[in-house]
């Protein structure tokens, strides 16, 4: 069975100091509510400036969040200025790493062919990639829900290795942002779509035990209804992870 994934990105907020008041404080909220990592499992994406101290209080305190970069270079070291090497998010006890968000596609061009080198570069560092994929409004009207994000998944999974875990998003463009969520059944339908991709791609084995989180607009008086569709296993949270309470709820969602 599939461990229920709840993940907070952060995007271009918070800093290393706000970081770590932050990361104290849902801690002590998850640990007040008694949560079971076991129910859901739960990582932050903070910038990279602060993936520094989150690791030094994730392990001074002993906290069973996991986390991870946002982005990752498709190369390992040398001259990329202003990259970040999966090496070094490795070095910083990094679990995951975020691949593929559409605001890198749209406002840093990145294609699917950049996008699946990083899914390599995450695998050769040992780096979980969370792959995002989604369709614009625009894609929605012309080719429906799953066309987009069913070729940008076997694109950017070209020559992984199948052994090694993976996590897709699911994140329609048109529901990031919005407050307009996908609705359960829409996130079903791409969801089974993509798990039907990934039986192709890596096998039933190793599709049947990869999550696939719905992303856009979830907020705690939703994630439950995602969670009970059978190929939704968690969610990747924007705005709402900024705030220590919705983000709390959130992960102790009930089905
Ligand atoms: P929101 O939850 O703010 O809609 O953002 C979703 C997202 O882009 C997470 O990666």
């Amino acid at each position: 069975k599939r461990t229920p994934f709840i993940a907070g990105n952060w995007k271009m907020n918070l800093d290393h100091l706000q970081a770590i008041a932050f990361v104290q404080k849902l801690a002590w909220s998850l640990a007040d509510a008694k949560h079971d990592f076991a129910d859901a499992e739960v990582a932050v994406f903070p910038p990279f400036t602060d993936l520094r101290s989150v690791q030094t209080l994730v392990s001074a305190d002993k906290l069973e969040l996991a986390y991870g970069g946002q982005d990752v270079s498709a190369h390992d070291s040398g001259a990329y200025t202003g990259e970040i090497s999966g090496a070094f998010l490795k070095a910083l006890d990094a679990k995951y790493v975020i691949i593929g968000h559409s605001e890198r596609r749209q406002y840093h061009g990145e294609t699917d062919a950049d996008i699946n080198a990083k899914v390599l570069a995450a695998q050769r560092h040992d780096l979980v990639p969370v792959l995002c994929v989604g369709e614009t409004a625009e894609d929605l009207e012309k080719h429906g829900a799953s066309a987009v994000p069913v070729a940008q998944l076997r694109a950017a999974l070209e020559s992984v290795d199948a052994s090694k875990e993976i996590v897709v998003a699911y994140e329609p463009v048109w529901a990031i942002g919005s407050g307009q969520a996908a609705t359960p059944d829409q996130a079903q339908q791409v969801a089974a779509a993509l798990r039907t991709v990934l039986v192709e791609l890596l096998g039933e084995e190793a599709a049947q035990a990869t999550r696939v989180l719905y992303g856009g607009s979830v907020k705690a008086a939703n994630i439950a209804s995602f969670l009970r569709e059978p190929d939704v296993d968690g969610a990747l949270v924007g705005g709402a992870s900024l705030d220590i309470d919705e983000f709390s709820a959130i992960v102790r969602f009930k089905k």
